[in-house]
């Protein structure tokens, strides 16, 4: 019970910032004596601090602020994408402390090639964070079917990765003694803009997102939609078009062949091959009115109209965030899109759908990997304050003792 309200009270400090004891006990539904006593024991444990209001505001005693300590425990988050690796530490309460970018080349298909560089890279961000600070987790957001107990990729398209032990390749490289969390980037990207996002105050929401693959996350009634394996939530691998193109996953017409960066590229004839500036040269053509360009655009909203439909039909979410290249296509085509899925989509349940952007941007798979990584903590912090992670200013791994240049 203890530890369930310990557990309570820091995630609401980690996911709303500063808060007041007496704000703790209205949302918690504790006494103030109990809220007192949880929080002086989050404080001895170096997890929160308390600051005493030095100006009243009206009657009575001012309410003591309980706020995160950044510098004191964070987590490492990273998102593999088919063409970048981005890799940030993240305090408690979510402030980023450091971070950074690097492409993805030819290594990309060898999965131990992406474990070492990223091992390198997540070393070289733990020697940036204030002296003191203690590492309390690792999460990796991949594009891909991942088993959750031990991060195994049963099957990641774009990568070409089919069953790689990518979670063990990358745990020999990092101290055993942070957790380690790897997870479809599609569902941490959920996790993000639930908790931080466009759905923050929103219980059942669909976060779909596309660059190369098309990827998403479910959350139903506040919960991650895991599903048997916890492999739910492939949502661009929902058969569209039976008369499309073969797609990597080795089915025909998903989704991800009729949005994808590809499909766009293709339907506006262009090589599709091209990458991320080649779709933001078809956005821009577009919006200044070049007819190829624009008839791809609408091609591609048509489809996406679809595929929102269904999942307006099946799982009758309160908001569908488009994430990556998807928001892009949104915005230059945002009267096709509400149009066509509101012809797919069942009456009574389109108009409760909203459909936004991610507040978050292009970080939500990152920021999405180090909420996934702070699960642990939030759980059960005192217990994995007492078990122990790495001391402060120990090494994260044995690549950061070697800390060189940035890798790549
Ligand atoms: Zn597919």
């Amino acid at each position: 019970m203890r530890r369930h309200n310990v557990a309570t009270v820091l995630r609401q400090v980690h996911v709303h910032g500063a808060v007041s004891r007496a704000e703790l006990t209205s949302v918690t539904g504790l006494s103030r004596s109990t809220i007192m006593a949880l929080v002086a024991s989050l404080v001895q444990a170096r997890l929160v601090a308390e600051d005493v209001p030095d100006r009243r505001t009206g009657a009575g005693r001012p309410s003591h602020v309980v706020r995160p300590r950044p510098e004191s425990a964070y987590v490492l988050g990273a998102s593999v994408d088919v063409a970048w690796v981005r890799v940030a530490a993240v305090g408690l309460g979510g402030a980023v402390l450091a971070r950074h970018d690097y492409r993805l080349g030819e290594e990309r298909a060898r999965p131990a090639s992406v474990a070492g560089r990223l091992a390198r890279a997540l070393g070289r961000l733990a020697a940036e964070v204030p002296d003191g600070a203690r590492a309390v987790g690792v999460g990796v957001g991949v594009p891909g079917v991942v088993r959750r107990a031990d991060g195994h990729v049963e099957l990641a398209p774009n990568l070409g990765w089919r069953d790689a032990p990518f979670g063990a390749l990358l745990a020999e490289r990092l101290d055993p003694a942070v957790p380690l969390r790897v997870a479809n980037d599609g569902d941490v990207g959920a996790v993000a803009e639930h908790v931080r996002g466009a759905g923050r105050e929103v219980r059942s929401m669909v976060y779909l997102a596309g660059g190369v693959g098309v990827g998403g996350g479910v959350v139903v009634d506040g919960a991650m939609l895991h599903g048997t394996a916890g492999y739910a939530g492939e949502v661009g691998h929902m058969v569209v078009n039976p008369d499309g193109r073969p797609c990597r996953c080795g089915s025909v017409g998903c989704l991800e062949t009729e949005i994808g960066e590809e499909a766009l590229l293709r339907a506006a004839g262009r090589r599709p091959d091209g990458g991320g500036e080649a779709l933001a040269e078809v956005l821009a053509a577009a919006a200044a009115g070049e007819t190829r360009a624009r008839d791809g655009v609408a091609r591609v909203a048509h489809w996406l109209a679809r595929g929102v439909a269904t999942l307006v039909n099946v799982l009758n979410p309160e908001l569908v965030v488009l994430g990556g290249p998807l928001g892009g296509i949104f915005l230059a085509a945002e009267d096709l899109v509400r149009r066509d899925v509101a012809r797919f989509a069942l009456d009574p349940s389109w108009p409760r759908t909203r459909l936004e952007l991610p507040v978050l941007g292009g970080d939500s798979v990152l920021l999405g990997a180090a909420e996934l990584a702070f699960d642990g903590l939030l759980g059960d912090p005192l217990g994995a304050v007492r078990t122990g992670f790495p001391a402060p200013g120990a090494a994260l791994s044995s690549a950061a003792t070697s800390a060189g240049p940035w890798p790549g």
